[in-house]
């Protein structure tokens, strides 16, 4: 058996075939003149930008999100990205030459981030250069048009103007070498339902071409060799997959309720403007959680107000008067961004992260608070600030918001007078005072990522620790079952942002601890909103009962997984 990241779950069962990735070899001469360069780099240009808006829209068709193709273009054309590499032809480089080293410090300056989505990043820039140098050598489009029916592809790269050669109705799965639950190709192939399997060392040295194969896209694993029983293991698991995503088309425009009347808000999360369209395609009714480090990432300075502004613009007209709850920069820990320059800690997790360097640096968080305060004349915007931990944070960002509100109001610039000022609940502090807390704010949304982490001392990225990691252990569910108690006192709404709030075995105790919203990936909407029809208060308060009888994170795992079969008539064990 290998084994790799499951990104995208599902079951494939197909046989392999191997995608070998040409390499794209060319002559470093000395050039002629820097004007010819200079034409054949736009011309290389013009190409990969026609190429890309033409896969964009096949993309778009195929019922994913195109957004990632022309956000290639947007790298491409970036005035830093352009201007570095006409320099380089300027001191004598060629256009290849040129676009490879300026390609490659993008793409160093990427990997040395922390943060797993941006490194990630890394692949753009890789498939960026690749297409500019094959555009270069006039070298033809990939060959992926034909593969056969139940085609298991294994590739050491998956990008997505790969995917948007594939026809995906003759794909059972898909194997790669690199990238991880963050990349490009694992959103593509989320959003288009094709099982995926990333991070698979040595796949295509590992797997003969021809071979049947299973593949779980949930768990990550991929058999070579299996018997019959496990086959209909895989049979009987693909059929559950089916099922789910029969589940949740039935939930299309419907109400996210219980089936005892009580209404639920089912929100989305999404990491930059261009997942918008994902969350409305998705019906989702706002966002609940916009994590705003995508602006900052990839950039050399830091973005302006005004690019900040045209960002959370987008977001809150796009979302026609539904919540869209921005979250303040939550920079240092597990997310990195290169050009603020953070200093190296003995501990990250524990240090001068999110709302804390916030604060100690007043004019960034300022130009953000006043790019938000902005766009909320647009739309239903709300402020969400991260990592808290004392409620003096809570009363200097209100303060900071005053301050700009009269700025604004001096300079008759509108915004929404009466903005939300929420908190995310993910440090152990929050979660033991937020009875006071709940004094300061409009809502509390609970991330689990990090509350998960922070109460049972267990790094969320540390797979030495994984077994501990764990929303089901019971120090965490009292946590989130008294964090919803002290918001429901104080008569402010609570929601739930982090991965959590797509677990569907979780579901009836946050429904009997009375959790208001759900913020998840576009791509649970539905599903979850299928799991809220099925509960009722009762029988939700009698598994928390249950749940708070069992002492250990198997126990309460156990009970809530069997609770969740016999309910939502879904089986989790899938392989
Ligand atoms: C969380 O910690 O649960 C959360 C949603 O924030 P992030 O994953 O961005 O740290
Ligand atoms: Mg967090």
């Amino acid at each position: 058996m290998l084994k790799g990241v499951g990104v995208s779950s599902g079951i494939g069962i197909g046989k392999a075939v191997k995608y070998i990735t040409r390499t794209v070899a060319y002559a470093d001469t000395a050039i002629t003149d820097t004007g010819t360069e200079k034409n054949r780099f736009r011309k290389a240009v013009c190409q990969f930008v026609q190429r890309n808006e033409e896969w964009a829209s096949r993309v778009d068709a195929s019922g994913a999100d195109g957004e990632i193709l022309r956000s290639h273009i947007a790298i491409l054309n970036d005035p830093w990205v352009l201007s570095h590499i006409n320099m380089e032809i300027d001191a004598g480089k060629r256009a290849e030459r040129a676009v490879e080293k300026v390609c490659d410090k993008l793409f160093a300056m990427l990997s040395s981030v922390e943060d797993r989505y941006m490194r990630q990043r890394t692949e753009d820039i890789a498939d960026i250069k690749r297409q500019l140098i094959e555009n270069f050598l006039g070298m033809e489009d990939f060959d992926l048009k034909e593969l056969p029916p139940d085609t298991v592809l294994i590739t050491e790269v998956l990008t997505p103007a790969m995917m948007a050669e594939i026809d995906v109705r003759n794909i059972a799965a898909i194997v790669v070498e690199k990238g991880g639950v963050t990349s490009h190709s694992a959103i593509i192939s989320r959003a288009l339902k094709i099982p995926a399997v990333l991070n698979v060392n040595n796949a295509l040295r590992e797997i003969v071409a021809g071979t049947t194969l299973l593949v779980d896209g949930g768990s990550g694993d991929i058999y070579t060799n299996f018997d019959n029983n496990l086959k209909c293991n895989f049979l009987k698991a693909r059929e559950s997959c089916v099922k789910k995503e029969a589940i949740a088309e039935m939930f299309r425009e419907k109400k996210t309720v219980t089936a005892d009347g009580i209404r639920k808000e089912l929100l989305a999360n999404i990491g930059s403007p261009r997942e918008l369209a994902a969350a409305i395609a998705e019906d989702a009714e706002g966002i609940g959680l916009f994590r705003t480090e995508f602006l900052f990432i990839t950039k050399a300075v830091l973005p302006s107000e005004e690019e900040q502004f045209k960002a959370y613009k987008a977001v809150a007209v796009g979302m026609k008067g539904r919540k869209v709850r921005i979250r303040t920069l939550d920079v240092g820990g597990d997310k990195d961004i290169p050009c603020l320059k953070l200093k190296k800690e003995e501990n990250p997790l524990l240090g001068f992260r999110a709302i804390r360097y916030c604060l100690e640096n007043r004019e960034l968080y300022r130009t953000q608070l006043r790019a938000i305060l902005r766009a909320s004349a647009y739309g239903n915007v709300a402020i969400l600030i991260p990592m808290i931990t004392r409620v003096d944070e809570i009363l200097k960002v209100r303060a900071i918001i005053q301050e700009i509100k009269k700025e604004l109001d001096n300079a008759q610039i509108p915004y929404k007078k009466d903005i939300e000022v929420g908190i995310m609940i993910e440090t152990p502090a929050a979660c033991l005072t937020a009875d006071l807390l709940a004094e300061y704010v409009d809502f509390f949304s609970i991330g689990t990522n990090d509350l998960t982490g922070y109460i049972l001392a267990a790094d969320r990225g540390n797979a030495d620790v994984s077994s501990l990691y764990s929303v089901f252990d019971p120090a965490v569910i009292r946590g989130i079952k008294y964090i919803i108690a002290c918001a429901k006192k104080r008569g402010i709404p609570c929601g739930m942002c982090g991965e959590a709030a797509a677990d569907i075995r979780l579901l009836p105790l946050l429904v009997a601890f009375g959790l208001d919203a759900l913020s998840v990936d576009p791509s649970n909407i539905f599903f979850m909103r299928a799991g809220l029809s099925k509960l009722n208060q009762s029988e939700c308060n009698a598994i928390a009962k249950a749940v708070f009888e069992k002492k250990t994170e198997q126990d309460i795992l156990r009970c809530l997984t069997s609770k969740a079969k016999r309910i939502f008539k879904f089986d989790y064990t899938e392989t």
